[in-house]
Formats: C-alpha cells, structure tokens, sequence
C-alpha cells in the first residue's frame, strides 16, 4: 500500500502506475498489424502473452534487473580463474519467461529450418511486447534465435545443438552445453582496431585435430554467459566463423578468459565483455575464409530484431505518456484534453502505428521469403532501410514522451528514462546508420532488377497517398546517382517512409494518408506535435492507441 496522506500535504493528480494491463488487447495498431500480416490465429496465444508481461510483476522484475547490474568474477576467492557473470534473480526470470514462450527458437523447426505460416509475425509480436518491458535480456533471446541461421552452414552442428536451442527450458547452470536443457549463443565479431570493419579482425585461427585453436581479442562480446559464441577469427583461408563453446569438448572450462564488463549508457541488465581468446577450442561452421557470408545471416536476423524492440521501446513510451496525460490535470483541465498536447500524443501514436505496420510487413517477408522470391527481395532490400529508419527515431521519439510526463518522466523510478538510455544502442550496434544506407546500396547494386520491383510494389501499393509519387521517383533517382553514397541518408529515409506508408495503407489507409501527408509530401518538423490533424484524427489516432 502506498502512503497518499502526509502532515504537510496530500498526494492527488499524480497518474497511477501504467500496470497490469493486456499489452495486446490494448494495443490496437499492433492487434491490426498481427492480423493484416498472416497472424490472426495467433491472437489468444498474443493475448494471453501480454497479460502475463504486462503485469506489474513482469515489470518490477524489469526494475530488479537494471538497477541490480551484473557482476564479473573473474576469479575465486584462491585465486583459481572463475569467468562467470554472476546476474540478480529477476534476469533469470526474464530470461526464463521469454524463453518459455519460445522468443529464442519459435521461428524454426526442430531440424533448424524455418518454421514457416506466420511464426516470424507472431514471434516479433511478443519481442514487441517484451521489448515494452525489459531489453537488455533480449540480447542472448535475440542471438540465440539468429545463431541458427549461420549453423545452417554446418549442417552436422546444428544437428547436434537444435536439440537443446529447440528446447523451451531456461538452463543458466554454467556447464557444457550437450548436458544442458536449454542453451543460449552469442557472437564476437568487433574488435578494437573495427567493428563495421571485420575484415581487419586480427584474432587466429590454427588448425588443432578437428577442431582449431583461437587466440586473441574482442572489445565487445555481450552476454558472456551465454553457452557457445559464433566467432570470427583469420584461418589460413581468410576471415572465417567459428562455433567457440564455453567448455571444451573433453567437459573442460575453454580458454574463454573476461577482462571486464563495459560500464554502459543503458542496457544494463546485460552484460557486455571484453574477452581475450588464450588458445580457446571451437569448431568451424562453414568453409575458412567464407566467415563474413556465413556470419551474415546470422546478422540479418539481429538486425530485424533490433527494429522490432526500437518499435516496442517507442510504443511503451506512448502508451506511459498517454496515460499520464488522461490522469494528470493542468489549469483545471486533463493534459489529454489540452489541444497542444492532443497534436504532440497523435503525432507520436501516428509514427508508432506506422512503425509497427512496417515492422509487422517486414517480418511478413521473412515467413515468406524461402517460399516467394519477391518476399526475400522485399526482406533483403528493406531490413537494412527500416532497422536504419525505426532504430534511430526510437531516442528522440523517447524524449518527447519523457517530457509528456514532466519532470516525472526523467527520475529512474520510472520506465521512460530506462527506456530513454536504451533507445540508440540499437541503432548502434549490429550496422550503424551509415552502413544501414551503404547496405540499402549493396543490396540495389547486387540485384538492380529485384529492388527495382521491389520499389514498384511499393509505388503500386502507396498509389494515391499524397507525396507517395514524388517520392518513388527520387529515391528512383537518387539510388540510380553515380555518387547515390552522398544521398544515401536521404534516400534510405525516403524508402522506409514509403514503406511504411505502404504496410500502414494494409492496415488502416485514412491513417496511411495521414502519415504520407505529414510525412513524404512534405518533410516532418523536427518536433512531434508541430502538425495540424483534425479533432477526429485525434480522437481516432489516440482511441487505437490505448482505449
Ligand atoms: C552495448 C553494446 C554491445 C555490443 N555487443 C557486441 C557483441 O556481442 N558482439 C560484437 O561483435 N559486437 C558487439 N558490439 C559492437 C558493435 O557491434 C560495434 O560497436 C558496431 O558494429 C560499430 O563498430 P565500431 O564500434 O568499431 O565503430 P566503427 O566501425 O568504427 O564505426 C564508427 C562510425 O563510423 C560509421 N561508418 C563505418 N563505416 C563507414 C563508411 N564506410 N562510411 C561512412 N560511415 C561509416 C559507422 O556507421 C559508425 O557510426 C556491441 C556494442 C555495444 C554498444
């Protein structure tokens, strides 16, 4: 019970925590979404998803998390080397939580082939919701899910380790992995000297019966708990991804040594290491010198994931600043019914709705696209362009609705300012924004006539909306420029725009005409808020949003 009287004052016009709500029944652009995308049957499983994470339990466990942060341990009390990460019980949970309703492994089948139907639209709905509630324990989710798409290359591994990523247990003992219920992965890609430039790794790979011996070092390796890490390393072929698993095979600790744990911004529950590799076994997926293509479609899947949770991350700051603003009155009226206030919380439910349609649409390609080759063209083209343009909307989406809340909105015992110190890693890590737009480039150059279909679906299906027209034919232009590198931000903006119009236009064409009138026919104020809608766009715009 909290206490509501004092001797000097009592407690009124403070909004009650937003707790304990079904984080899909309420959502109606996402429920919309779900459905426009292939994934109605799924819609009591979603349900039932977001009431158990939108209780107030889920979320004090959110709280436990991050304010409790991991602990390194890199020796025992003797001196012995430990190199365990020792984490607060709420994380356990999360992580327990997420992997029950199979965020880690749900959208492939027992053998590691895509599950198909509707399993990516249904999965990235529950990573959206989750994502409202805590993201730092998403990471090893979100790699374990991925790593399987770069085992894929090594088919006699992954025979081996889907049995235990296909299970739905949640095993944190630090033990080998075949003797586990559950694993989870992670990847080491970055290293001091580059991150968006592996080619330059330095870390070795000798060849050591058959397996190999790894030595060197990675500036950023997170989720050091994890079972098993893809790795990059240099064999004598070239660049080349390895399967680097905590215990050796004989059941001994491998040469997996932690140096520390990065003291971060925000994704605090989650550990992020810096590693040094002393002759550490692993096994090699996929040919020496083929580690970037194979380690890449591992990538492509984080990157997806990464737009799903900035989605999630900006929805979660809506719905808290709508709700404050229903309950707190200013000069005798709701900040809800304040005109100024109604234009900054439609404006922000507008680019939500539209996020959410485009991320829903995106996912729709990756159930697609092993059986429909202009669904893979679809995926390969706009992965980059919408991580690019959702991921780093998400920080200065998560300010305006901190300050919806006031100076509430900025103390740590609220969600927002954990939400706020979140929202750019995303963008960050896994392709920051320049090498989302120089991928965007690679993607057209590698298949000119795919994208080129690809970009007139979307003209085709956003015919009409004011602005779409313009819009086709300059990101036409601009990528067709010998120096498209110069315009690349431009034009990448401009063809997730359009495409988010487009996956809005399945779901509710009056609002895709809103988004492209304020979006794509002229360019959006750099505020939320600065717009002019209509009373009944208001209305409509923020009923869907929390009713
Ligand atoms: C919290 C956190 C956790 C992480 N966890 C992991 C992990 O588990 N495993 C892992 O391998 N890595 C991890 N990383 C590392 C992350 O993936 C890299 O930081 C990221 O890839 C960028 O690499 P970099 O830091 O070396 O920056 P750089 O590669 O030096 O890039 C710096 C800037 O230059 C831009 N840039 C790069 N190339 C070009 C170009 N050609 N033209 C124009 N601009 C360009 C980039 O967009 C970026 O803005 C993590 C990072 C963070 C912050």
């Amino acid at each position: 019970m909290t206490q509501t009287s004092f001797a000097t004052h009592e407690v009124f016009n403070q909004s009650p925590p937003f707790e304990d709500v079904n984080l899909f029944a309420v959502d109606r652009p996402l429920v919309e979404a779900v459905a426009a995308n292939g994934g109605t049957a799924a819609a009591s499983e979603l349900s039932e998803f977001g009431q158990h994470w939108g209780s107030a339990a889920m979320a004090a466990r959110g709280r436990f998390a991050n304010e409790n942060t991991p602990k390194l341990r890199t020796f025992d009390s003797r001196g012995n080397r430990r190199d365990e990460v020792e984490f607060h019980p709420a994380y356990h949970e999360l992580m327990a939580r997420s992997a029950h309703s199979g965020l880690h492994n749900s959208t492939w089948d027992p053998d590691g082939k895509p599950a198909g139907g509707a399993a990516e639209v249904v999965r990235a709905a529950k990573f959206y919701m989750a994502a409202q509630v805590e993201t730092g324990h998403l990471c090893p989710i979100t790699m374990t899910r991925a790593s399987v798409a770069a085992l894929a290359v090594q088919p006699d591994l992954l025979a081996k380790t889907m049995p235990v990523i296909g299970t739905r247990a949640y095993d944190p003992a630090f033990a080998p992995w075949p003797t586990k219920r559950g694993m989870t992965l992670g990847m080491g890609m970055t290293e001091k000297q580059g991150g968006t430039d592996v080619r330059s790794n330095m870390t070795r790979a000798t060849r050591d019966g058959d397996g190999y011996r790894i030595s060197g070092h990675k500036w950023f390796m997170s989720a050091p708990m994890c079972d098993a890490f893809l790795v990059l390393a240099q064999a004598d072929e070239g660049l080349t991804c390895f399967f680097m698993p905590r215990f050796k095979p004989d059941g001994s600790v491998n040469a997996i040594q932690f140096q520390r744990l990065k003291d971060k911004l925000g994704n605090r529950s989650n550990a992020s290491s810096e590693v040094e590799f002393a002759g550490a076994y692993a096994a090699r997926v996929g040919d020496e010198g083929k580690g970037i293509s194979t380690i890449i479609q591992m990538v492509q899947l984080t990157r997806q994931d990464c737009a799903i949770a900035s989605a999630g991350l900006m929805r979660s700051g809506l719905a808290h600043a709508q709700y404050h603003a229903r309950h707190r009155s200013v000069f005798q009226k709701h900040l809800a019914d304040q005109p100024l206030m109604q234009m900054v919380l439609s404006d922000m439910a507008l680019q939500v709705e539209a996020s959410i349609a485009l991320v829903m649409r995106l996912c729709r390609s990756f159930d697609r696209a092993p059986v429909e080759s202009a669904e893979a063209a679809y995926m390969r083209l706009l992965t980059p362009a919408i991580k690019y343009w959702v991921c780093k909307s998400a920080p200065g989406f998560l300010y305006e609705a901190m300050e919806c809340l006031g100076g509430n909105g900025y103390v740590e015992e609220g969600i927002l300012a954990r939400h706020f110190r979140e929202s750019p890693v995303n963008a960050i890590w896994e392709g920051s924004g320049n090498v989302m737009c120089l991928d965007v480039l690679r993607a057209l150059s590698r298949e000119a006539e795919a994208a080129q279909a690809v970009l007139q679906g979307l003209a085709t299906e956003t015919k009409g909306l004011s602005g779409a027209g313009d819009a086709v034919i300059f990101v036409g232009k601009a990528f067709r420029r010998p120096d498209s590198e110069r315009v690349a931000r431009l034009a990448v903006e401009k063809l997730a725009l359009l495409a988010a119009a487009a996956a809005l236009n399945q779901v509710s064409p009056h609002h895709a005409e809103l988004f492209a009138r304020t979006r794509l026919a002229q360019n959006h104020a750099s505020m939320y808020g600065a717009v002019e809608f209509g009373c009944d766009d208001v209305r409509g715009l923020l009923e869907r949003t929390l009713p």
